[in-house]
């Protein structure tokens, strides 16, 4: 993959690819990982593979929320370490506030590798030069970032089995949840339990995406990396959201993409 040129126009979205096809080499990954993905991909080239003005905005609201959230928590999974875990930690570290690993299909194995390599990302970052805007101490902000997920303490009212547990001092306790790539019947019970939950999903006719308090329809690395822009930069409050509206808009912007032809 070394090889696609710097110039090619589906790059970024090849290296995504490849990134998942080598975390699922080393066990990182569930089996329908790729396969999520590739739907995500689908979406993606309806969109031309760019963030919408919509996702843009959807992703400013993303980013007052959780600033003025009491208890925010940023939920992972396999996919999103990967492709997306740097950003997140980053955010993490502005935003104090906890990172848990919490996966739908669940092995202690490799909840484990999810935590070892998000612990490796926490160290590069913490060794990275502080971003322009932050004023604090860089490295501590980022050395103090709680990695959960390794203890299953808490629950998810609502659900059965494997898919129920998660941290008590994370999801559990959380009044806002940042779940990147969420599972339908995972969103539809934070909801229920009167937490916000704050997704991004490609498909904007998923469960998800229509279940959540705020859907940012973008790719998750394109959307992490935007959120960290506008966390690092500005304080905003959040706003009276219509969630269906960048629903739609998203669709629209899809259904342009006849034009290209
Ligand atoms: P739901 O459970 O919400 O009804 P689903 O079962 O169709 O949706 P899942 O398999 O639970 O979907 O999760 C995959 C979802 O993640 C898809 O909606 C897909 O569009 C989205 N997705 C996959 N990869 C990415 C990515 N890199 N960025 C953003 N979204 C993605
Ligand atoms: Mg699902």
């Amino acid at each position: 993959m070394a090889d696609i040129p710097v110039s090619h126009p589906r790059r970024a979205s090849l290296l995504g690819r490849q990134r998942l096809v080598d975390a699922a080499k080393l066990g990182l990954l569930a089996d329908s990982a790729l396969i999520a993905h590739g739907r995500g991909e689908a979406f993606d080239y309806l969109l031309d593979e760019r963030t919408c003005d919509s996702a843009r905005t959807a992703i400013r609201e993303v980013a007052a929320r959780l600033q003025v959230a009491q208890h925010p928590v940023i939920s992972v999974n396999g996919n999103t370490i990967v492709l997306a875990g740097k950003s997140l930690i980053r955010i993490a570290a502005i935003l104090n506030c906890p990172l848990e690993v919490n996966i739908y299909y669940r092995t202690p194995e490799r909840i484990e590798k999810l935590l070892a390599l998000l612990k490796n990302l926490r160290q590069e970052i913490s060794e990275e030069l502080a971003p322009n805007q932050f004023s604090g101490d860089w490295k501590s902000a980022v050395e103090s970032v709680n990695i959960l997920g390794a203890i299953s303490d808490g629950r998810i009212l609502g659900l059965e089995g494997p898919r129920s547990l998660c941290s008590a001092d994370g999801i559990e306790s959380a009044d806002v949840v940042l779940v990147p790539l969420e599972d339908g019947d995972r969103c539809e019970a934070l909801i229920a339990l009167g937490k916000q939950v704050l997704v991004i999903d490609l498909n904007p006719l998923s469960r998800t995406a229509r279940q959540a308090t705020v859907t940012i329809v973008d790719e998750v690395s394109r959307a992490s990396s935007i959120l960290f822009s506008y966390i690092v930069k500005e304080k905003s409050n959040p706003t009276d959201w219509d969630n269906d509206a960048v629903l739609k808009d998203a669709l629209e912007v899809m259904s342009q993409s006849v034009n290209r032809i």
